[in-house]
């Protein structure tokens, strides 16, 4: 029997997140012969996005404008992906497990009465049958599960899964636009003050060079943000250089912060608590710079350096600049 994937294409400020393709080549993974997959785009200003999403392989995009939407607020986007849903009667839904799908996901399942799986970082597809990957006790250990019955709900960790290609042959998405429900909304965004620097989103950056409390101060995180700018990256903390003061905790990395899977993953100073563990072992290849050649970050780094980070750091800012 064929099935409908829904995917939320998750948008911010108008514009399409990487997670989105992520998660539409999620549903690509899943998907069968004869499924359908549809798209679900939402926001003040989609015309950006639902273009974006457009030539990647989704059958259908569900689009909804409406200035509630401007900004993520649960009784606002529940109620619109809700509309979604109900028209689109899906098997399958996916969120990526970003602020929002974490949100937004448990009101979903309860909503479908579907079981849940969350922060899957790899699915499988065994003759029709998707197999999903997640990480437990912070990186540990893996589980694979498998939906017994439908619908299902799956948060999908960003960075993990293969984005969706540009599909040349595919005939494009066809576009269905959906009226807003208006609900009541028991709290209102009046304003937003972003702590970013404009800068490249954590969650989705290539390349983080992390600080820890051996960075030492404020100050101390310049090496790392200039060399976080020559690569294309983002700067991250432990929580105990948040603690500490030496950064904002929009930065902290961990189990209680943010968890990122960059290609390449560069802990300054950073002892490696399992806490900070949670939210990073998953990188690609992570460097460790530490002076301590006990600490126990080197257990998961591909790549040691015992040193101090404020002489290997501006090194290899100088060495990466002649590349
Ligand atoms: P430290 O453990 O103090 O390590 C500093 C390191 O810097 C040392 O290894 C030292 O050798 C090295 N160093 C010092 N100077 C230099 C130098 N000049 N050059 C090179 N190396 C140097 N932590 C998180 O990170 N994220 C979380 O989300 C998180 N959540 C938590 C939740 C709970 C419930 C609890 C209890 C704790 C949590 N923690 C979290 C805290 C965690 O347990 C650690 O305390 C924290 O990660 C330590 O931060 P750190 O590695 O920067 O500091």
């Amino acid at each position: 029997m064929s099935k409908t994937i829904f995917i939320y294409a998750e948008s911010r400020e108008g514009k399409l997140r990487q997670v989105a393709k992520e998660t539409l080549g999620a549903a690509q993974i899943i998907a069968k012969e004869g499924d359908t997959i549809c798209a679900f785009v939402a926001g003040s200003q989609i015309t950006e996005a639902v273009s974006a999403i457009l030539p990647y392989g989704a059958d259908q995009v569900v689009a909804m404008e409406h200035a509630d939407l401007t900004h993520y607020n649960p009784d606002a986007y529940f109620a619109a992906i809700k509309v979604a849903l109900d028209q689109t009667k899906p098997d399958i839904v996916l969120l990526g497990h970003t602020a929002i799908g974490r949100d937004l996901a448990p009101q979903v399942a309860a909503y479908l009465r579907a079981g849940q799986i969350s922060d899957v970082t790899e699915i499988d597809n065994e003759d029709g049958e998707a197999i999903f990957t997640r990480p437990l006790y912070a990186g540990k250990a893996f589980e694979k599960r498998v939906f017994e019955s439908t619908p299902a709900v799956v948060t999908i960790r960003p960075n993990n899964i293969k984005p969706a290609e540009l599909s040349e042959t595919a005939a494009p998405s066809s576009v269905i636009d959906i009226a807003y429900p208006a609900p009541s909304l028991r709290t209102v965004i009046k304003d937003v003050v972003s702590k970013a620097t404009g800068k490249i989103d954590l969650t989705e950056a290539k390349v983080v060079i992390s600080g820890g409390r051996g960075v030492k101060s404020e100050e101390g995180f310049k090496p790392l943000e200039e060399l976080a700018d020559l690569l294309g990256g983002a700067v991250g903390a432990s929580r105990g250089a948040c603690d500490a003061g030496y950064c904002d905790y929009s930065l902290q990395i961990g189990q209680t912060g943010k968890v990122v899977t960059p290609e390449i993953y560069i802990a300054c100073g950073i002892s490696g608590a399992i806490q900070h563990l949670a939210g990073m072992s998953q990188s690609k290849v992570i460097i460790a710079i530490n002076k301590d050649p006990e600490a126990p970050i080197f257990k998961v780094a591909d790549y040691g350096i015992v040193g101090d980070l404020f002489e290997v750091v501006p090194l290899l800012t100088e060495e990466f600049r002649k590349v």
